[in-house]
């Protein structure tokens, strides 16, 4: 008899069972898929940590989290500075002093501001209804045509004016010269990949793999006392309600025999005719105290790349982003009532809450949950 099932072996699930093993209560982990990790794993392709489910930059502003992590990994200080390609015009994001340069040749703040107030002014809304109007009121017409529209509709497979306004909220617009996508304290990849930190998180703790908690829930209810749930909510009630919504995306890893492919980490692809969203490139995310690790990463003969395209979800397939919209909220809604009233399960991670949460909102609220257990 265990004291906790854990189901999902992603970040949510590794610090929870952290937490219960530094009480001593044993754990057994089960997941479904042949790693753990979810999808923040990392794996080696050619001496190259490679972020399979897309990359993935720890940044935060919480001294408690960063702390957390930083027990089971050292992190480099990885700056995500994403690079946008408009049919091979090359601009800085997020929007700052560069991009302003770059779109429009001004060189001072006011030049900018002068030059956003003239092009939304006649589009100005003053309280925006969808993203298009938003993206107008906060970067003016040729950011948003050049530099969102394309993107996000690819992103979300929906028009900008079908799209709530506070999507494009999270993304930065800065009146200096600054190309740090993170508003944050806090940023960097562990050395050696997430993985290992995923793997010093669950020392002490059981785990099988290729494992579906779900496929004998019976069994492994009997095994423990209590469970942390960390898979889609609506498949823990046999979506009996009706499923819930999600984005998928569809990655293309590539070895190409080449140093160094784009000389950056992250390109975006913001025009509305190429298929996919971003590609990455793997070995960029290896930087140790600003300097390159050894042997630097740079001057491997090879380097690995993934496109990433963004796909209408169907059941059956990994579900990466749930979808915000009042008929998702509201059926959400209705399968936490039944949650709220299991006695035994404990919900957590993305898809138990339903919630799209960056790595450090997902550390801080298996904490809170493992501090209310
Ligand atoms: P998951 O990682 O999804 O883990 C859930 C685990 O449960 C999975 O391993 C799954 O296989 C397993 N599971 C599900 N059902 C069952 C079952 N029935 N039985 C057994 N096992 C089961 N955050 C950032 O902070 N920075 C970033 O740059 C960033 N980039 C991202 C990029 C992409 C493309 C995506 C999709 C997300 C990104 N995130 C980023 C968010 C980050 O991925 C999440 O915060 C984190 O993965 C959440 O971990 P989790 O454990 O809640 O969920
Ligand atoms: N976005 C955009 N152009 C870009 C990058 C982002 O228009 O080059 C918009 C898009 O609507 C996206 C949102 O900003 O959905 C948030 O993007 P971010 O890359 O921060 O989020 P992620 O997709 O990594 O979760």
């Amino acid at each position: 008899m265990y004291d906790f099932i854990i189901a999902g072996s992603g970040l949510s699930g590794a610090v929870f069972a952290r937490q219960m093993l530094d009480q001593g209560r044993s754990c057994l982990i089960l997941e479904r898929r042949p790693h753990i990790g979810g999808n923040i794993y990392t794996e080696e392709v050619s001496g190259i940590q490679v972020h399979r489910y897309g990359a993935h930059i720890f940044h935060t502003n919480d001294s408690r989290v960063w702390e957390y992590v930083n027990r089971f990994a050292e992190f480099n200080r990885f700056t995500n500075s994403p690079v946008a390609n408009y049919h091979d015009e090359l601009y800085n994001l997020p929007f700052n002093m560069n991009t302003f340069y770059e779109m429009w040749g001004v060189r001072t703040p006011e030049e900018a501001k002068a030059k956003i107030e003239e092009q939304r002014r006649s589009h100005y809304s003053e309280h925006p209804k969808n993203l298009e109007e938003q993206a107008i009121n906060l970067v003016g017409t040729d950011i948003y045509e050049k530099l969102i529209k394309g993107y996000t509709e690819k992103q979300w497979g929906r028009p900008c004016t079908e799209l709530p306004a506070f999507i494009i909220r999270r993304l930065p617009v800065r009146f200096t010269y600054d190309n740090n996508y993170f508003n944050a304290r806090y940023q960097g990849i562990p050395v050696g990949g997430y993985t290992r930190m995923i793997e010093n998180m669950l020392q002490g703790a059981e785990i099988r793999l290729g494992t579906d908690y779900l496929e004998d829930r019976e069994y492994w209810d009997s095994q423990a006392k209590h469970v942390f749930y960390t898979g889609a909510i609506d498949a823990f009630y046999s979506e009996s309600l009706g499923p819930l919504e999600f984005r998928s995306l569809r990655f293309e890893t590539e070895v190409l025999n080449e140093q160094n492919h784009q000389g950056n980490a992250v390109i975006n692809y913001t025009d509305a005719e190429t298929p996919y969203t971003r590609i990455i490139e793997h070995k960029h995310f290896e930087q140790l105290n600003g300097q390159l690790t050894e042997p630097d990463p740079q001057s491997g003969p090879k380097t690995v790349i993934t496109r990433e395209y963004s796909v209408p979800w169907e059941p059956g397939m990994e579900a990466y982003y749930p979808v915000n919209d009042a008929r998702n909220k509201d059926l959400y809604d209705r399968y936490r009532a039944l949650a709220e009233r299991e006695s035994k399960v404990l919900f957590g991670g993305r898809l138990g809450l339903y919630r799209y949460m960056d790595m450090d909102v997902a550390v801080s609220e298996a904490l809170k949950l493992a501090e209310k257990f």
